[in-house]
């Protein structure tokens, strides 16, 4: 099987199969060989590694993924990508492909099963539409983790990567930058991909850490805080935090914040992930 990254043999595979897109799965498929081969460069995959690919396509990214790493599961909700996947990937012993929902599969048990409960990497051309709970769910799950390497809105990866003061900032930034080093590897134009996006696009590297750069007494309860204080942006802190349904008063967040030396009537946006970490954990009883 010839390699599919290019618009002649991905539209090839699409007409033998009489494939039709579906708009609601997000599906916008890279035929750039140079993108194919920096996503794999910059995931640092090894011929030890399990990799779990996030939604295969036809197969583009996969045979990639199939050649460098010692496993690949790649997990597809479109039943009418499974036969073209099984043609496209005939040539591999080392791929398991199913035909599931990410966002309902065990992916613990895979790196249990399959990897020993080693850290797995994740590599993947997200569906944007649901970007946020297929990341938030890897990390919140606590899965053996070393990397998550994805294809993301332009937008969606800035937002990961940015610190306070800047409009970007926000709850996504927060839980990215807990649990990972968010790094943007490369920007990638609509042109990359059939059919076209409507958005730019940028691959994102997040290395999990194996600690998280803050300590809390209560993780739940920092997250709990950080969706608050952002849920009503042009709120002062104290109003944000005080209207949220986290039980604490005006005062009590006043003088937390006046522990902190920080002033009464600053802004969620305005506080870095350690601020956060120390208000929770002042705040949390
Ligand atoms: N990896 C391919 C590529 O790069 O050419 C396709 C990427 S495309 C942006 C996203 C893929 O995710 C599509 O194949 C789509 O059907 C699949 N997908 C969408 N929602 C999914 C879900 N909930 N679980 C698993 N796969 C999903």
């Amino acid at each position: 099987m010839a390699t599919l990254g290019n618009p002649t043999n991905t539209i090839a595979v699409l007409q033998k199969y009489q494939f039709t897109f579906q708009k609601k799965y997000g599906q916008n498929f890279l035929i750039d060989t140079h993108i194919l081969e920096k996503i794999i460069r910059e995931s640092g995959i090894t011929e030890n590694d399990l990799v779990l690919e996030i939604g295969p396509g036809i197969g583009t990214m996969t045979q990639y993924l199939a050649e460098n790493a010692r496993e690949v599961v790649a997990v597809e909700i479109d039943k009418n990508l499974i036969p073209i996947l099984n043609d496209t990937l005939s040539a591999y012993d080392n791929v398991t492909v199913l035909n599931e929902d990410i966002l309902k599969v065990d992916v613990f048990k895979i790196a249990e099963e399959r990897n020993q409960g080693k850290p797995i990497k994740v590599v993947a051309n997200l569906p944007y539409y649901i970007t946020t709970p297929i990341i938030m769910g890897l990390f919140e799950s606590h899965v053996p983790l070393e990397s998550i390497t994805i294809m993301v809105q332009k937008e969606v990866a800035d937002r990961m990567q940015v610190g306070p003061g800047t409009k970007d900032y926000g709850a996504l930034s927060l839980a990215v930058q807990y649990y990972a080093k968010p790094e943007i590897v490369a920007n990638v134009p609509p042109g990359c991909f059939m059919p076209r996006p409507k958005v730019g696009s940028a691959v994102i590297k997040l290395s999990r850490y194996e600690n998280p750069p803050v300590s809390v007494k209560n993780e739940a309860f920092l997250f709990a805080l950080i969706r608050a204080s952002f849920n009503q942006r042009r709120k002062t802190l104290v109003n944000g935090l005080a209207n949220g349904d986290l039980n604490i008063t005006k005062e009590q967040i006043i003088e937390a914040l006046d522990k902190m030396k920080l002033p009464p009537a600053i802004r969620g946006e305005a506080l870095t992930l350690e601020q956060f970490a120390k208000l929770s954990n002042i705040l949390y009883s």
